[in-house]
Order: C-alpha cells, then sequence, then structure tokens
C-alpha cells in the first residue's frame, strides 16, 4: 500500500511554482486562450493551501451541502490523468488533516472489508452521545477520502473529527456515486477533498469535495461542493471540539424543503427508505443499513425510494 502512496515533496512544490508562472504570463497574453475550458485551469495544485475560503460559503441553513464555483472544479489540467495514485497532505504542526487527492481507479479500490479505526483520534476528538444524533455518537471518524474509493482504512492523515451529519448526508452521497462510477466504467476520477480549519482551530468546518471524470471529461462525475461538518441540534466549539446540546434542541434546524424531520431507515445497496419499525428493517444487511433523521423530500431528492410496504 505504501508503495503506491505519494506525499507532496518540495520538488512538486517547484513544478507547481513553474506552472503557475508560465499560466500566469501565458493568461496576460492568452485571455481566451488555449488554457481556458471547463476547468478552472491554472487553479491550485498546491496541496497545502485550502481551495475555497470560507467567506465564499454561505452559513448553514439546513442543506448538508452547497456547490460552490458553479459546482465546477479547480483542477489543473495537469492534474488529470488517467492512472490512479492517492496523496495525503502531512498532519501540520497542530495534528490536523491537510488537502488528499487521489485519482481513483478501480485498481486502488479497497479488496478487503474495512478494517478497526478506533486507534486513530483526529484533532479535537471527543467520544460524546446525545440522543438527537443518528447512532447517538456525535462524531465519526471521517475519512477524507472514504474507504470505498481508495481503501485507506486506519490512516491518520485521511481520518478527521467529524459529525454524523456530515459523514453520512453530506459526504457518503457523493462518495458513492463517485465508486459507482468507476466500478461501472473503469474510468479515473480526479478527487480531491481539503478540510477547512479557521485558525487554530481542531475540529474543520467543513470540508469541500471536487471530482472530475478524466477519460469522459467530466461527463460522468464533475462536481465541487463544501459540506458542513455541523449536527443539527447540536453546538460546536470547533477550536476544542466540546459541545452541548443546542438551545431550543433540535427545532433549531431548519429545512430548507420545509419538511418534517422524522427517523428513517435506509437500505444504501437498494436505495429504499423505510419506517423504523419496518419488517425489511430486520432482515436488511447491516453493512447496507444507515439510519437517518431529515425529511423525506430530502431522501427522494438524493435518489432514495420510498419503501412499498410501509409506506413511510
Ligand atoms: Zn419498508
Amino acid at each position: 500500500m505504501s508503495a503506491r502512496k505519494r506525499r507532496s515533496s518540495s520538488k512538486g512544490f517547484l513544478a507547481v511554482i513553474a506552472i503557475a508562472a508560465v499560466l500566469l504570463v501565458a493568461s496576460l497574453f492568452l485571455p481566451e486562450g488555449p488554457l481556458s475550458g471547463p476547468l478552472g485551469f491554472g487553479g491550485s495544485s498546491d496541496n497545502t493551501q485550502p481551495v475555497v475560503g470560507l467567506d465564499e460559503i454561505p452559513p448553514y441553513s439546513g442543506s448538508p451541502y452547497v456547490a460552490i464555483n458553479g459546482n465546477t472544479p479547480d483542477f489543473s489540467e495537469a492534474d488529470l490523468v488517467s492512472s490512479s495514485y492517492e496523496s495525503y497532505a502531512e498532519l501540520d504542526s497542530l495534528g490536523r488533516c491537510g488537502v488528499c487527492i487521489a485519482s481513483i481507479g478501480r485498481d486502488i479500490m479497497p479488496t478487503e472489508d474495512r478494517g478497526e479505526i478506533g486507534s486513530v483520534k483526529p484533532t479535537g476528538w471527543h467520544t460524546v452521545k446525545y440522543d438527537v444524533v443518528d447512532g447517538k455518537y456525535l462524531y465519526n471518524r471521517c475519512h477524507l477520502i472514504g474507504f470505498q474509493l481508495t481503501g485507506e482504512n486506519a490512516n491518520e492523515e485521511n481520518l478527521i473529527t467529524g459529525t454524523r451529519y456530515l459523514n453520512v448526508q453530506g459526504m457518503l452521497p457523493f462518495e458513492n456515486m463517485v465508486a459507482d462510477y468507476v466500478k461501472e466504467t473503469g474510468n479515473h476520477v480526479l478527487y480531491r477533498v481539503t478540510p477547512i480549519f479557521v485558525g487554530k482551530e481542531l475540529v474543520a468546518r467543513g470540508v469541500q469535495m471536487e471530482a472530475y471524470s478524466v477519460e469522459d471529461d467530466g461527463d460522468g462525475i464533475c462536481f465541487n461542493v463544501y459540506c458542513y461538518n455541523v449536527q443539527p441540534g447540536v453546538d460546536i466549539d470547533y477550536a476544542t471540539g466540546e459541545s452541548e446540546l443546542a438551545k431550543g434542541g433540535v427545532q433549531t434546524s431548519a429545512t430548507t424543503d420545509g419538511g418534517e424531520i422524522l427517523s428513517y431507515v435506509l437500505n444504501t445497496n437498494t436505495k429504499k427508505f423505510h419506517k423504523p419499525e419496518c419488517s425489511s428493517v430486520t432482515d436488511m444487511n447491516p453493512a447496507n443499513r444507515e439510519d437517518y433523521s431529515g425529511t423525506r423530500q430530502w431522501l427522494i431528492d438524493n435518489g432514495y425510494v420510498a419503501c412499498g410496504s410501509c409506506r413511510p
């Protein structure tokens, strides 16, 4: 596994500077030149800098993610390679994760079941439970590049303290979309996940996820989203990771679709959703089960279909 792992090197950094300088000079002469295209060519390939500023992100208002930059990822053309690799930034001086980038291909997808990751304690980690959280635990060890994509398990450079809500409702639908696409086509998806920290805070405010399918020039996969590291009903101190029940309880979690927040059980394999008391729930393979609290409309918007027998 370590043989295929690349880390950013100073050599790579110099190359980035050189490319950036060339692009800058080129842009002076070629404002509509050959480098403009569907992507934000000339964008940052520097693995250490956040690619989006929080001032560009609207405050959380009930949706687990927002599209940014017109949903167009900010990759440079040089990043788009049709061979698989993965690269994780080294932890910073506070022990925090940085940018993770990979060209996802079938050959680096996991062939083994996911193992134990409880040994990793990401910055800001607390083991704390709330009744308003699905599965009770506020925080998950949240993979920046999902396990189903590169099979990275207990890699401390790929795990942050993320809310259940970030993990399941923010990131998972995008991770599954990319995994399904790569499995079906055998194509590659350039994929970058950037945790966004403010100052010296130990818990990320959110993560930026960018993806672009290489062989079909983004026809299959193309997105640039920001997922909020929030948990409806819980207030988080991002400096330390400490938390408390939100004043006013779960009602503070406004929903954009105006729907009622209810509990459902999702089958992530069949993409059906059930009432918790449905008989299918007891028969469900635990690996495919996700407990979800939220609106019915959100499920439908995200490709889930209501079970025909319990009619949730
Ligand atoms: Zn059902």
